[in-house]
């Protein structure tokens, strides 16, 4: 006849999940296998009050368990039996006394036990033009990496059966805690180096040169850094390859300047041209643009042409092209040139008569800060 849940961890029926909890605890700590050494009843009855708990700790086994008793148990549920082994029981510690044991147990006891070493990170600088940065670009770099040589083989380690990790025990009150900690043998690798041909590291590793294409999106900007998976240094044995970071830095470009997504361009135009209006055309970074310049435009103003910028980089549209107009006014005169300007100069239409929408360089700064 098989005892009572309530009567193991010594509660009443209607005592409460804390109760329980506490009532096993107590237990637990009393029947540890490790504190009563070679005490096969002790060990009866360490085992019995997991058991209970596993019942009575969960809302939905011990509601069954209050209407049908052992029988609700039976076979399927796979107590009664057999009854729970003790890395059931260490694993169930996690709930009863807090996270920190919880780790240790899982860690040693868990299925994802190998952890793969990653190797290093290689870094590189890329200098793009303006014009690769405008429609993007695919380079194709020479990286030295360090990759596994041929013909180095590797063997399971023995010190830790290739999980790279092994178990530590320490003795708390609570008893025996195990706790995983990393193969030192291997240094977490899970193997050791067996063959290793001329010209490798200790590891097994050599240099080799290798061409990385690179694929680069329109609209980078200079300080970016790229990421290409797996192209860094490899790990030995098992392990995985880190990552080419790739920074970018822009040359700059002798026409345009950059500002984000716009494009800044200073047109020079002649004073006839100011004079009499004129359509302009002007190569871009990726194509071509003619803009029309009524006549009297004036030195100085700025022409915005949306969408004529770069695209923006996480595709948030393309930025503006700012045309800044200067009329450009020539050195030297000849003798027939300067008389027309002196003729000119005393005529009333070439006194200038600013309008508001010719506002002056302060003018349009103090509407910026406005
Ligand atoms: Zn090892």
């Amino acid at each position: 006849m098989k005892q009572d849940y309530y009567d193991i961890l010594g509660v009443s029926k209607g005592a409460s999940d804390s109760e329980i909890k506490k009532a096993y605890r107590k237990k637990a700590i009393e029947f540890h296998p490790d504190k009563n050494p070679g005490n096969s009843d002790a060990e009866a009855k360490f085992k019995n009050a997991a058991e209970a708990y596993e019942v009575l700790g969960d809302n939905d086994k011990k509601a069954k368990y209050d209407q049908f008793g052992h029988a609700a148990f039976d076979g399927s549920q796979g107590f009664g039996s057999g009854g729970m082994n003790m890395e059931d029981i260490f694993s169930q510690f996690g709930d009863i006394f807090g996270g920190g044991f919880g780790g240790g147990f899982s860690g040693g006891f868990g299925g994802d036990g190998q952890r793969r070493s990653k190797g290093s990170n290689l870094r590189i600088r890329v200098k793009l033009t303006l014009e690769e940065i405008a429609t993007g670009v695919e380079k194709k770099v020479k990286v030295r990496r360090k990759v596994q040589a041929k013909n180095v083989t590797y063997t399971t380690c023995t010190n830790c059966k290739g999980t790279g990790q092994t178990v530590r025990i320490a003795n708390t009150i609570l008893g025996r805690m195990q706790t995983a900690v990393t193969c030192s043998t291997c240094s977490g690798t899970g193997q050791i180096i067996s063959n290793r041909p001329k010209g490798s590291d200790s590891q097994g590793m050599i240099q080799e040169e290798e061409t990385v294409s690179i694929k680069i999106p329109a609209g980078v900007e200079g300080g970016m850094q790229l990421k290409v998976s797996n192209k860094g240094n490899s790990a030995p044995g098992n392990g995985v390859s880190g990552d080419l970071i790739v920074l970018i830095e822009e040359h700059p470009h002798s026409r345009f300047m950059r500002e984000g997504n716009h494009i800044h361009y200073d047109l020079y135009i002649s004073i006839s041209e100011a004079a009499l209006g004129i359509s302009k055309e002007f190569d871009l970074l990726d194509g071509k643009v003619r803009i029309k310049l009524e006549s009297g435009i004036q030195s100085g103003k700025t022409l915005r042409l949306r969408g004529k910028g770069l695209p923006d980089i996480n595709r948030y549209g393309i930025g503006d092209l700012l045309v800044h107009i200067n009329v450009w006014t020539p050195k030297t005169l000849n003798r027939e040139q300067k008389q027309f300007f002196q003729k000119m100069m005393e005529d009333e239409n070439f006194i200038p008569k600013p309008e508001k929408s010719d506002k002056s360089f302060f003018e349009k700064v103090k509407d910026m800060f406005a």
